[in-house]
């Protein structure tokens, strides 16, 4: 049995070794395709990603201009005749400078009484309302003009 195993060996030494060099010639065409395709594959999927990137920078865009489109649609000057701004929808005053700068929505409050308020974020201190802070001038005014008259 092995006897003609080497004899069919030896025969057909030249055909075998023409079916050995054949099958490595066609692996290293099979995997020269595979590695072009998986590398073709990868790119592909590198561009896929760059491309859900971007779409989703610019839908953040979107989203943020129709943020600010809606909120200058509602933003209007205080009705107490303040500097700070008033947003009508959300019934809130922010400040005017942070909202022109940066359009960020800072909300103020008058600080103590007093007719004034002072932005948390820009340090910014003005008139919340004219009306109030008219009254009380008046007031030290007639208080000093008292006191003088004295
Ligand atoms: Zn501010």
């Amino acid at each position: 049995m092995i006897k003609n195993i080497m004899l069919l060996v030896k025969n057909y030494s030249g055909v075998i070794i023409a079916l050995c060099t054949l099958c490595t010639l066609i692996g290293g065409i099979i995997v020269f395709f595979v590695k072009r395709v998986t590398e073709k594959k990868y790119k592909v999927k590198q561009e896929n990603d760059e491309l859900k990137k971007k779409i989703k920078k610019l839908e953040e865009e979107l989203s943020n201009s129709e943020y600010i489109r809606n909120v200058e649609d509602n933003i209007q000057g205080s009705p107490l005749g303040g500097t700070c701004l008033y947003l009508a929808d959300r019934n809130i005053y922010i400040c005017t400078v942070c909202w022109n700068r940066n359009k960020e929505i800072i909300t103020v409050f008058e600080t103590d009484d007093t007719g004034y308020y002072k932005c948390s974020s820009c340090q910014l201190e003005s008139v919340f309302d004219k009306g109030k802070v008219e009254h009380i001038r008046n007031i030290n005014n007639k208080m000093w003009s008292s006191v003088y008259d004295d």
